[in-house]
């Protein structure tokens, strides 16, 4: 069994755990996420699956996308003005994403926790979790750089 299928049958089982019902889309729109390891938006998911499911429309994604999140299925990355992405990757890893596409892939260092310990002592704060993003160029990008010069 390839690692994306036991994912996905590790998820479905977690969803009837949860009493939540498994439409046809909502299979659909996990399985997408975790084949695609590029954090999609809502919007790439409908882009996705529209073949496949001629009457869905976004709001049903987001809708799914909803009830994966709030059972701890998938991550919602948000990011200020643009639109959110979604990370089926559960664990603890951090991202790197770069400026010229979008693309966010997953990397894995040590979660740093001395840094939660240390701002919780200076600023008095209950601290939830923590979030880390690397910026740089990706290397597609910098292949079309050197492409164009
Ligand atoms: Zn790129
Ligand atoms: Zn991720």
């Amino acid at each position: 069994m390839a690692v994306s299928e036991r994912q996905l049958k590790k998820a479905i089982d977690t969803l009837k755990e949860s009493g939540v019902r498994i439409t046809p889309q909502r299979h659909a729109v996990l399985e997408y996420l975790l084949n695609a390891m590029v954090h999609p938006t809502a919007d790439d998911i409908y882009k996705a699956l529209e073949g496949k499911f001629p009457n869905m429309s976004v709001a049903t994604v987001y809708n799914n996308l909803r009830v994966l999140r709030e059972i701890g299925l998938v991550r919602e990355l948000t990011y200020g003005d643009s639109s959110s992405r979604f990370d089926c990757n559960t664990t603890d890893h951090y991202h790197i994403i770069c400026e010229s596409c979008g693309k966010i892939v997953d990397f894995h260092y040590p979660s740093l926790d001395e840094v939660e310990a240390l701002a919780e002592q200076v600023t008095g704060f209950e601290v939830s979790h923590h979030r880390m993003e690397v910026y740089g160029k990706c290397k597609e990008c910098q292949q079309v750089d050197t492409k164009k010069h």
